[in-house]
């Protein structure tokens, strides 16, 4: 469940652009003329709004593809996305930096959480991990991040992930890693 998509304006056949659906107010208005599909799979998408769901881009009914963007990510994966890369835009050090969210290093075939653009071409990639991993996973992803010549990267762990093993590596391995602290909350009050 991606926060990003590529869009053009519907019936053109212009070049797509991919759009990030946290930088709109109402991205279902505002996206409304535009022709949207998956990063990854290439489906149709659409925006998907709910009250107890961050708001993000959904597969059109029908795609039965196996795509890496459907699955695997829930409502916190999202959220934590969102709330590292609005924090990140706080940040000393992050002046005039891009931040882009489900980037796509084609050299090693991976889609960073977050990849942060230095003016200077310097990249450094934030990986969030929630659900249960192994030491291997963060080293083959981690190590294919560095041959695709990223600086710097940043492991966020929480829930499952958020464990001695993990953290270890990572002090050993990067020298530090980042801390979600994941509250349920759902509930409505109206
Ligand atoms: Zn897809």
């Amino acid at each position: 469940m991606p926060l990003t998509a590529e869009a053009r304006p519907k019936g053109s056949d212009v070049e797509y652009r991919i759009v990030d659906i946290t930088r709109y107010e109402t991205p279902r208005i505002t996206l409304a003329d535009q022709e949207l599909r998956c990063p990854e799979c290439k489906y149709p998408m659409h925006v998907y709004q709910s009250m107890i769901r961050i708001t993000h881009f959904k597969h059109n009914p029908g795609s039965t593809r196996d795509c890496a963007l459907s699955q695997g990510e829930g409502n916190e994966h999202m959220c934590a996305k969102q709330a590292i890369a609005e924090k990140l835009a706080t940040l000393r050090g992050y002046e005039g930096t891009r931040i882009l969210k489900e980037f796509w290093l084609a050299d090693v075939e991976r889609r960073a959480d977050i990849c942060v653009i230095y003016p200077d071409g310097n990249t450094e990639v934030h990986e969030i991990q929630l659900a249960k991993t192994t030491i291997d996973s963060l080293e083959e992803r981690t190590n294919d991040y560095r041959r695709a010549g990223v600086g710097d990267i940043i492991w966020w762990f929480g829930g499952q992930a958020d464990n001695q093993n993990n953290r270890v590596w990572a002090k050993d391995k990067l020298g530090g890693y980042g801390e979600l602290s994941i509250t349920e909350g759902r509930e409505l009050v109206l």
